[in-house]
């Protein structure tokens, strides 16, 4: 019987099967941030312990750094108490410490595969739930808790349950204008935000094959918001493409035998699923969330779903997402007021986000709305300086949106991009749980980039492909 890709990755890595039945899994790469290491440290410290494989362990500020400036001393006291906790810790120990100063920094989730240090058939993890990211490259990426980052930081293993493993396939041609985020949002919409429990969710079909390395990461990204652990995609000849030249990619005859066994990493054709789900491409449209989770969305020529519509065990939350959100069933989704509109985050702040809303943007004399805050964060410097090389800052920027620098920023707003009040933002994030963008009224819409930048011309939930007059799938 043939193995999925889930089974061969994991066989490679289990050290033993522990008395619980779990397996003790060896951690190829331990990414590590500001917010999640300080007391995982602390733990390692007062037991007298080292981080057994430092040349494994990579870390980067993210959550907490300022997007106006990045000159330090922070003007938030806890956040350079933080930065400074992480260059102590990563000096100590001597871990590659991506920073600012260099120009290195980033989102956890977007430096690691920029550099080539996501790679596939690896095992990842780090502390932070948007780990899946990694599983574009045919890895199996998972985000752990601090007492995790302890164990990893200590002996670079992790205890785990074997997951059943879902394929999901999406088939069929996207239409134009319909994005990575729309697929994601739409699969989370069907299966649930707790339909992926206990599951690894594998996608295949002939749109994930279409799909570029960061658009995989995007799908991948939002794995964990349906609830499965960890998402992937199989590695091909787009991700190899991706790979080669990168910092820590493989040079030479290593690479040439990098590759040879990367293409082994494949499901087999035998390969047995616990669940197989199958959806046509052509049944997407532009997705948009509604309500307090990412599976509460609709297309944007549709409305905020009846209660009658949702099984008897999900209508307490829907109910208290419509009064949250001050929506009411039936009202439609487009021409809802936004305040603020915010492209970036791990799921969709990288370089093919910010050239598709600067292609979007060009030469059509288009202004944000006047009342609107509207910002572009790239993902990272390199993002941020391939952009500006591009002269797509120039367009962002001319058409009333500031460009950051790199960060988290307003996705969990832990540094000063917050929502004011009951402010509604639409987001090319990830979560739109309540309070998640810094107001603990605040409401979020998630949509993909083009979508955000769509409400912020318009003012208003917009139809990117009316708004732009394009079918804008580049
Ligand atoms: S961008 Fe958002 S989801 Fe991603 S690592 Fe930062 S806070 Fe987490």
């Amino acid at each position: 019987m043939g193995k999925t890709l889930y089974e061969k990755v994991f066989d490679r890595h289990v050290v033993r099967q522990l008395p619980s039945g779990q397996y003790q899994l060896f951690m190829g790469l331990h990414l590590i941030h500001e917010v999640t290491s300080p007391q995982a440290f602390s733990m390692l410290e007062e037991r007298n312990l080292t981080v057994l494989y430092p040349e494994r362990t990579f870390a980067t500020v993210d959550h907490i750094i300022p997007t106006t400036t990045q000159l330090r001393p922070f003007a938030d006291n806890l956040a350079e108490q933080m930065m400074v906790a992480l260059e102590d810790n990563t000096k100590r120990h001597k871990i590659r410490f991506f920073t600012p100063d260099k120009a290195e920094q980033g989102i956890v989730h977007v430096v690691g595969p920029e550099r080539g240090l996501t790679q596939p058939g690896m095992t990842i993890c780090c502390g932070d739930s948007h780990t899946a990211t990694h599983g574009a490259f045919g890895a199996l990426a998972f985000g752990i808790g601090t007492s995790q980052v302890r164990d990893v930081l200590a002996t670079q293993t992790l205890a785990m349950d074997k997951l059943k493993v879902r394929r999901i396939e999406v088939n069929g041609k996207l239409r134009p204008g319909v994005y990575a985020k729309d697929v994601t949002l739409f699969i989370i919409q069907k299966l649930g935000v707790k339909g992926g429990v206990g599951y690894a969710y594998e996608y295949a079909g002939e749109v994930f094959d279409a799909m570029s390395m960061e658009e995989r990461m995007t799908v991948c990204n939002m794995a964990i918001e349906g609830g499965a652990r960890c998402g992937y995609v199989q590695p091909d000849e787009t991700t190899f493409a991706y790979l080669k030249g990168r910092n820590a990619s493989p040079t030479g005859a290593a690479w040439e035998r990098a590759v040879v066994d990367w293409k082994t990493l494949r499901s087999d054709a035998d390969a047995v699923y616990d669940d197989v789900v199958k959806f046509d491409a052509a049944d997407i449209e532009p997705v948009v969330t509604w309500g307090i989770t990412p599976s509460q969305s609709t297309s944007i020529g549709s409305t905020v779903p009846s209660l009658a519509e949702f099984p008897d065990d999900e209508r307490a939350t829907v109910e208290e997402a419509y009064n949250y959100m001050s929506f009411a069933p039936g009202q439609k989704i487009a021409g809802i007021k936004v305040d603020v509109a915010f492209i970036g985050s791990c799921t969709n702040g990288r370089l093919s986000d910010i050239a598709e809303v600067a292609s979007l943007l060009k030469g059509k004399g288009l202004k944000v709305k006047e009342g609107v805050r509207a910002m572009v964060v790239p993902g990272s410097h390199a993002v941020k300086q391939e952009a500006i090389a591009l002269g797509y800052d120039k367009i962002i920027t001319e058409a009333g949106f500031e460009f950051r620098e790199p960060g988290c920023s307003m996705c969990l707003a832990m540094n000063p991009d917050k929502l004011k009040g009951r402010e509604l933002s639409a987001s090319s994030s990830n979560r739109n749980f309540k309070g998640r963008q810094g107001s603990s009224s605040g409401r979020t819409l998630l949509m993909s980039p083009a979508m955000v930048a769509a409400a912020a011309i318009r003012g208003e939930v917009a139809d990117a492909r009316e708004v732009f007059g394009v079918g804008a799938r580049s």
